[in-house]
């Protein structure tokens, strides 16, 4: 068990620069070249992978250029295109339905600002921030995906267990600067060492500083459950 910093300021800063030192390159991993191709890879990838995602909309943004195009294809049409991706014909109606509302509502443009984009269908927090960030340059919260939400209850920096609630806490302990890259950090991390269900404790650039750590710390504050 790492011993954290004495407050939750410091330990977030603490991780960042750590992270930041062992994944200087991380970034966004969806595939987009515009703001809808952006949204509509942010939309596939909830409950799936970005790989996945991506393999799919290479096929995808061939196939469907611009709004108009998502608009008018039947949606058991829309949902083929979408089979291997978790929940496509959910995933398929969110599509059309937020490319309708993009032209009636927005000229044809993902909308820029939270409140406009989270009326779109299938587009919560998460997403709008994901598109404010990436597709418009504006950082208005942190995105908090499973990743995130891990990390940052391992690492004590929160005991909320919701994603909302969760960036509210981390909005005041991070430094907004860091808002946008401390999501990427925490994927890449994530994915590398601090898996859900196997984290490699013994490689980890967090560990001397990490309640959780798996050495003679029972409980994986993440679940709150013993390893
Ligand atoms: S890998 Fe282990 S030590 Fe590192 S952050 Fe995750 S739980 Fe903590």
């Amino acid at each position: 068990m790492g011993t954290p910093l004495e407050s939750r300021t410091e330990q977030a800063e603490e991780l960042v620069d750590r992270l930041e030192e062992a994944y200087p390159d991380s970034t966004i991993s969806l595939r987009y070249s515009n703001r809808l191709e952006l949204l509509i890879a942010v939309i596939l990838s909830a409950q799936c992978t970005d790989e996945r995602v991506n393999t799919e909309t290479k096929h995808l943004f061939e196939k469907y250029d611009g709004p108009e195009d998502y608009a008018n294809v039947p949606e058991e049409e829309l949902a083929e295109d979408l089979s291997s991706i978790t929940y496509y014909n959910s995933k398929a109606g969110y599509i059309k339905d937020s490319c309708e509302m993009i032209l009636e509502e927005h000229d044809g443009e993902v909308p820029d600002t939270m409140s406009e984009l989270t009326e779109l269908s299938g587009v919560g927090r998460k997403t709008a921030n994901v598109v404010l960030q990436h597709g418009h340059d504006v950082v208005e919260g942190i995105v908090v995906d499973t990743h995130v939400q891990r990390l940052s209850r391992r690492l004590g920096l929160t005991e909320e267990e919701y994603p909302e609630p969760i960036e509210q806490e981390l909005m005041d302990l991070v430094p907004e600067g860091y808002w946008q890259q401390f999501t990427h950090l925490c994927i890449d991390h994530g994915r590398a060492t601090c898996t859900a269900r196997n984290p490699d404790c013994s490689d980890c650039v967090l560990a001397d500083i990490c309640p959780s750590e798996k050495g003679d710390s029972e409980i994986d504050l993440a679940s709150g459950e013993h390893w």
